[in-house]
């Protein structure tokens, strides 16, 4: 038994019609993306937004919080129950620090604002877009001092999305990380060993084919398909967890530069290895879900990039590739390790390779900072943005849509999401160095097509916890330290300078 302490159990037996108003939105959210008829967009957010005030009331209601008060005070918790407390504790301070009509606010505006983003990319004119985002801007910074900070006020907005992340953590992961893949992307595209194009990326395939070779792929990484998960097709890729038995992911079939398709299918993957690992016993509680989104991008990073774009997990994949993909019968496993591998400065985030991928975010990461405390204008947030693409990456957008208006976030009023793709980066890299101490025959394995391993590591160090132990205490009880970009560095050496 996981839970023992009575006041304890009685909060998750409480608690348990939150976990299922989770279940029916997320199951609601997951069918919106994928098989829901296209009008019936309206009833499902005014569902939606019925369930998250209803949420919303039960996490206040006073019956809940006094059994929190009364959880709190208990003595001998054990670590699960503690992580209830925890969690749940968290989940009232946010629900109760930022005044209801600031949340209705922020659902309008952001509701208002993504809609004229998406105009205003497609028209390529930022003016249509700037008074939302001033809105945004100006709505966040309220926000943050609702919810309180110490030294920065972006500390709050970070929180949010990643617990207990602040300021000078990313302050110090970027300046580590910026000069370091600056020289590593300099040395790379002076040596000419990674390409920067490849010809296979213009070549067209037949959706259902690669559908097939997506579902040999998972096969081989153990998905269990049909039993506890799905593969379905969604506009973005995603993952989303019913529950510990029911997750499904999505990838999409654009028809041509089939890795897309693959690595975010194996992208997806790590996402959904994470949900399924988690200890059963936690099933329906507080803590039975992925702790953070920067220990989930981790998760998925590591299938992606450690593994997806390794050279052996390449080979042990092209006789499925040469199978379904007529095209590439001229091609051997290296050629197509180079195709998965291009590096090159280029201007839109989702694109970028896994070495220039984090200057992406640095630059966000750094925009969204200064915009918060009035250090830039939304004015100039187009010109800052070029120039900053310029100085960091070496390339410079022709427009708007393919510089500031790229990204949906910032339109739907997420200030403070960003930098967690970075920490999925960092904690990919530092899980294959501790990985590589336990297991030095890792990159055998991946050859040989034999991933249980991996995933029991993965497990025993970070899935089976769930939420139990916050960001933070969970990498310092698997790896003795907290987000550390040194390994990042040091794998992107290892890889590409070797
Ligand atoms: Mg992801």
């Amino acid at each position: 038994m996981v839970f023992q302490n009575p006041v304890v159990k009685e909060l998750v037996e409480k608690l348990r019609i939150i976990w299922a108003l989770n279940h029916a939105s997320a199951l609601m959210g997951w069918d919106a993306e994928t098989y829901m008829p296209k009008e019936g967009i309206k009833e499902r957010a005014l569902a939606q937004s019925e369930i998250a005030i209803l949420k919303q009331k039960i996490i206040l209601s006073p019956e809940i919080k006094k059994l929190v008060e009364k959880a709190e005070k208990q003595e001998d918790l054990n670590d699960y129950e503690k992580g209830v407390v925890r969690v749940v504790k968290r989940d009232i301070e946010k629900a109760s620090k930022i005044p209801p009509e600031i949340i209705a606010e922020h659902a309008r505006i952001s509701q208002e604002a993504t809609q004229y983003w998406r105009i205003a990319k497609e028209k390529n004119d930022f003016t249509i877009f700037k008074p939302y985002l001033e809105k945004i801007v100006e709505l966040a910074r309220k926000i943050a001092d609702y919810l309180g900070w110490e030294e920065h006020p972006y500390d709050a907005l970070l929180d949010l999305f990643e617990e207990g992340l602040r300021t000078r953590d990313v302050d110090r992961i970027f300046n580590y990380l910026e000069p370091r893949i600056r020289k590593i992307l300099e040395k790379i595209m002076s040596s000419g060993r990674y390409p920067a194009e490849h010809e296979l990326e213009k070549i067209k395939y037949d959706p259902d084919k690669l559908r097939e070779v997506n579902i040999k792929i998972l096969e081989l990484l153990g998905f269990p398909l049909g039993s506890r998960a799905r593969l379905d097709v969604s506009a973005h890729p995603f993952t989303q967890s019913m529950g510990i038995k029911d997750v499904r992911i999505t990838t999409r079939y654009e028809g041509f530069d089939f890795k897309r398709s693959i690595l975010s299918v194996v992208h997806e993957f790590g996402h959904a290895l994470y949900q399924l690992q988690i200890d059963e016993r936690l099933m329906a509680t507080p803590i039975g879900d992925g702790v953070s989104l920067g220990i989930h991008e981790g998760q998925s990073r590591f299938w992606e990039n450690i593994v997806g774009r390794s050279k052996e997990f390449v080979e042990a994949v092209t006789p499925i590739l040469k199978q379904y993909l007529g095209f590439l019968k001229d091609y051997d496993a290296e050629d197509i390790y180079y195709y998965f591998n291009t590096v090159r400065p280029s201007l839109i985030r989702t694109e970028a390779d896994e070495v220039t991928y984090n200057l992406h975010i640095l630059l966000r990461a750094k925009l969204e900072k200064q915009l918060l405390v009035g250090e830039i204008k939304v004015d100039e947030l187009p010109e800052i943005w070029n120039q900053y693409m310029e100085e960091l990456i070496g390339v410079r957008p022709r427009n708007y849509s393919e510089g500031v208006l790229q990204d949906i976030h910032w339109s739907m009023g997420t200030i403070g999401y960003f930098p967690t793709y970075t920490l999925g980066n960092l904690v990919a890299a530092q899980m294959r160095h501790y990985l590589l101490n336990d297991m030095p025959d890792l990159y055998e394995k991946i050859l040989n097509k034999d991933y249980k391993p991996i995933q029991e590591w993965q497990k025993e160090k970070i899935h089976k916890w769930g939420s139990t132990y916050a960001p933070k205490e969970l990498l310092r009880k698997a790896f003795g330290e907290e987000y550390e970009p040194k390994y990042f560095i040091e794998y992107l050496e290892w890889k590409y300078l070797r």
